[in-house]
């Protein structure tokens, strides 16, 4: 459930008209709605209200200050993987022990920065990366506390390029060489193992490879706490999909996600770590975009945007559908007709979809791509030297800019030219 919703034949985001704040903002923008936010936030801590835990925002889904701070204020920790979301949450006023650091290649410079600001817990990728985290710990009389990430190869079911929890892929430690890297962590002096760590994918929309996942890593709890390692904590990763369309059958719901997870490890006593990302704030953004022109080709018709793939990169990398609808709610009755809606940027892959039936639509008209929240805004980019697309937030009946857009000067002028030229 999202609080975009049409109301007298024009679409609010919650009690503001999103064409209200087109005329304010321009066009291409991000929009995202802090109640849908905070709802979907307290599903998923409601869900886990049966035991300890700490849901841990995935923040490389959408890590602006606002939304975090939105977040922080309802309690939620962080998942972090680079230095850069870590020095993000701590701006944010998230206390270090709530921010937890995943990702394959933390350098020793990150693995410092994590020591001196406060850390909850690094889950370790790697033993060589075991080893740097014990070495940088050591060096400044710390001791850093860690899990290790298990790859549990399990298939997730979901897009290639989003499965991690395949003996193929490049995360975590294969789960029949646990005992060994935990008996490694044992004898490092940096380190203090506090628990296991898994994480099998993004946007799954079954829970049977959760369900597999986790028993597991039930199982393995049993082994490494006979092997004499104290498991106090299990951090279960993210990975709960979300309905891109209205049509498809719904993922299952955080409330049936938490169930499950009382039932593999709820009996082990440890303290639980999710890390939701693209279900926190997936369906609560979206794209608000203009057509430039409508064009007539060949056999095909075409709505061009101001948004290209710049702004909006899944379509293009993940072959991923969203939803396209006017801001100004059709008639019931209207005839739909297929366009290819694109960009303007110069590559074909600048494509959102082909032949989608869409009601009639002129130049100037605005257009909304819903379910954008997650990994849009976050992955956008300049090509094409088209700024950086602002990103705004609404709170009941006021909105405000939480990213401003790049004027042309601000990107010229990011660029030096050396002495020398
Ligand atoms: C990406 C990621 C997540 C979040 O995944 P979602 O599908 O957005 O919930 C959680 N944990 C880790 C380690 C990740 O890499």
């Amino acid at each position: 459930m999202d609080h975009f919703l049409y109301r007298d034949g024009a679409l609010f985001a919650e009690e503001v008209p999103v064409a209200d704040i087109a005329a304010a903002v321009g066009t291409p923008f991000y929009l995202y709605s802090t109640a849908t936010l905070v709802r979907h936030f307290r599903l998923f801590d409601e869900a886990l209200a049966w035991g300890p835990h700490l849901v841990c925002y995935a923040m490389k889904a959408a890590s602006n200050q606002a939304i975090l701070k939105t977040l922080a204020a309802e309690g939620a920790g962080m998942d972090v993987v680079s230095g850069g979301e870590y020095a993000r949450a701590k701006a944010a006023g998230v206390p270090g022990e709530r921010i937890v650091f995943s990702g394959v290649g933390k350098t020793r410079e990150e693995i410092r920065l994590a020591l001196e600001g406060g850390i909850r817990q690094f889950n370790v990728e790697s033993e060589p990366e075991m080893a740097a985290i014990s070495e940088v710990a050591h060096s400044l009389g710390a001791v850093a506390p860690i899990t290790v990430r298990v790859n549990p190869d399990v298939d997730a079911k979901t897009h290639a390029k989003i499965a991690t929890g395949k003996s193929e892929n490049k995360f975590g430690i294969p789960i029949a060489r646990a005992r060994e890297v935990y008996a490694e962590a044992a004898r490092l002096p940096g380190l203090k193992v506090i628990g296991i760590d898994v994480h099998i994918g993004s946007q799954l929309t079954d829970l049977a490879p959760f369900e597999l996942a986790y028993r597991k890593v039930a199982d393995l709890t049993g082994v490494l706490r006979a092997d004499g390692h104290e498991i106090t904590r299990l951090d279960l990763g993210g990975g709960l999909g979300i309905p891109y369309t209205r049509s498809n059958e719904a993922p299952p719901l955080p409330g049936d996600y938490g169930a499950l997870i009382q039932r593999t490890v709820g009996h082990l006593g440890c303290e639980v770590e999710i890390e939701p990302g693209r279900l926190i704030v997936g369906n609560a953004g979206i794209l608000v975009s203009r057509v430039i022109y409508v064009k007539n080709g060949e056999g095909r018709d075409f709505l061009i945007l101001d948004g290209a793939m710049n702004d909006l990169i899944r379509p293009a990398m993940y072959d991923a559908h969203h939803e396209i609808v006017p801001v100004t709610e059709p008639e019931v009755a209207v005839e739909l007709r297929p366009f290819d809606i694109v960009g303007p940027v110069c590559e074909s892959g600048d494509t959102f979809a082909r032949g989608r039936l869409m009601p009639p639509l002129a130049a100037g008209d605005l257009v909304v791509f819903r379910s954008a929240g997650a990994y849009g805004a976050v992955m956008a980019s300049e090509y094409n030297t088209r700024p950086l697309v602002p990103e705004v937030m609404v709170k009941g009946d006021h909105f405000a800019v939480i990213r401003s857009r790049p004027t042309f000067d601000d990107i010229i002028n990011r660029d030096t030219i050396p002495e020398w030229l």
